[in-house]
């Protein structure tokens, strides 16, 4: 059983939203699919990075967690 999202490392517990998907969190996996379904950590990361700032979180927190990111399952090579 994972406990945090393999796209984004959001653990389950914070999710607020309805999860679709037990490897995706809310935000990362909705209507069916990912919502970002590119390969690009980068892009990925800006995208996470802006929709956390507008729901109203710190930039360092945001930063910190738009780091983590890259540890997640879904961009390891
Ligand atoms: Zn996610």
């Amino acid at each position: 059983m994972k406990t945090y999202c393999q796209s984004c490392m959001m653990p389950f517990s914070k999710d607020t939203g309805v999860r679709e998907n037990e490897n995706y969190c809310s935000l990362c996996f909705k209507d069916g699919k990912l919502c970002y379904e590119g390969n690009d950590l980068k892009e990925f990361q800006n995208i996470c990075y802006e929709s956390m700032r507008k729901s109203g979180m710190g930039k360092l927190k945001a930063k910190f967690f738009t780091f983590m990111i890259r540890f997640a399952p879904r961009w390891k090579n």
